[in-house]
């Protein structure tokens, strides 16, 4: 499952999930499809200013609440003319109620009248897998893999694909924002869909080796 309410990562997973290792041997659910188990996603704060300890929170969170293999990713962008903001807290940067819009609009605001030659930004994401706890005082493991793209911000929003910052990034080499390109495209080089494929092995063998734990690297520890 994953530990999210953003139907973009939702539908972005799904594809990568279906395009990898992994083909369509797992089905990738959000906690409010699982309405069987009656219970909802547990609230976890992203608090710290470490992606990993925040993707690995929510991961952990879910596994236990609902006693399946769970994903997790955290995402933040850093801008290098605004010295690495909106950085780790780039869902909250234009405030709790802020919208998409809203937060393109202050990146922008931010921006004026900064060159395109100054504009250079990445997306990090952290993507975390944790398998369910085996017992009430065993907790389940985590295991986090980074990732993250080089680009651009633009000057102005171009395209109607993806979600959040999707229309101000341009993708090097391709010239065009995320929300330009197809979610096949966007899946081909994004910052999520490296980190995914990283935390693929790991996934393979929690779902379909769970027998053979002793081939897992070490756990994250954050
Ligand atoms: P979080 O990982 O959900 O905390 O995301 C932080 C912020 O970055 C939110 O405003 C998201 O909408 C935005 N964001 C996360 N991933 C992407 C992406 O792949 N493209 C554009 N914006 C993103």
């Amino acid at each position: 499952m994953l530990a999210s309410t953003n139907r973009g990562k939702l539908e972005e997973y799904r594809a990568l999930a279906e395009s990898g290792m992994l083909d369509r041997l797992v089905e990738i659910v959000l906690p409010g499809e699982l309405a069987s188990h009656g219970r909802p996603m547990p609230e976890v704060p992203e608090e710290s200013l470490d992606l990993r300890v925040n993707a690995a929170a929510k991961a952990r969170a879910a596994a236990a609440a609902f006693g399946l293999v769970a994903v997790a990713d955290d995402t933040g962008l850093e801008v290098d003319a605004l010295g690495g903001a909106p950085g780790p807290r780039a869902a909250r940067w234009a405030g709790p109620d802020a919208t998409d819009a809203d937060r393109i609009r202050l990146l922008l605001e931010r921006l004026r009248g900064v060159p395109v030659s100054r504009r250079t930004a990445r997306f990090r994401c952290a993507v975390a897998v944790a398998e369910p706890p085996a017992g009430p005082s065993t907790p389940g493991r985590v295991w986090v893999r980074e990732a993250a793209l080089e680009g651009q911000i633009a000057l102005a929003p171009r395209g109607d694909r993806g979600f959040g910052y999707d229309p101000l990034f341009v993708v090097p080499g391709l010239g065009k924002t995320f929300a330009e390109l197809s979610r096949e495209e966007k899946n081909q080089v994004s910052h999520r869909a490296r980190a995914w494929r990283a935390a693929e092995p790991l996934l393979v063998r929690l779902i379909v080796a769970p027998e053979s734990p002793e081939t897992l690297p070490p756990p994250f520890e954050g």
